[in-house]
């Protein structure tokens, strides 16, 4: 199911701005040990979209890191203000990963499932009310060839 209207988003200085015209394939928080970097100690809260449904204007800067999986994933920023904005792992193009904090409205698309539980500092707290995963669940779906 689409949204009704085109959804927004961006980065803290409004240097990076989105518009994303289909839902999310899934949502999920990450606890792995680069996404604390990323956040400051907490998990990043992300949404992984069709990349062909997003629009981003303005210049995003890029860091190339090789996953435990193997794959080379890439993280924007803001080059400006720092805000990680999202990413994309190489094996899947067709898919972005924005991070649920860049929404205009965070509360549009609540994350549904935790991963990288293993990797979590003893402090953190896990949500009990969504599946949680120790590591990297199954990748999500390729979409097939002609659907919308
Ligand atoms: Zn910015
Ligand atoms: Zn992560």
């Amino acid at each position: 199911m689409s949204a009704a209207a085109p959804v927004t988003g961006g980065c803290l200085c409004g240097a990076v701005r989105y518009t994303l015209t289909a839902a999310p394939v899934l949502t999920r928080q990450c606890w792995c040990r680069l996404c604390q970097y990323l956040s400051a100690g907490g998990p990043t809260n992300n949404m992984v979209v069709p990349r062909d449904a997003l629009t981003i204007a303005g210049a995003l800067g890029d860091y190339a890191s090789v996953a435990d999986s193997g794959s080379v994933m890439h993280r924007h920023f803001c080059p400006t203000c720092g805000t990680p904005v999202g990413g994309y792992a190489e094996p899947r193009p067709h898919l972005y990963v924005l991070r649920i904090g860049t929404l205009d409205d965070p509360d549009l698309y609540p994350p549904r499932q935790t991963i990288w539980t293993d990797a979590a500092p003893a402090w953190a707290t896990i949500a009990d009310d969504r599946p949680s995963f120790p590591g990297q669940p199954p990748a999500p779906p390729t979409p097939s060839p002609g659907t919308a």
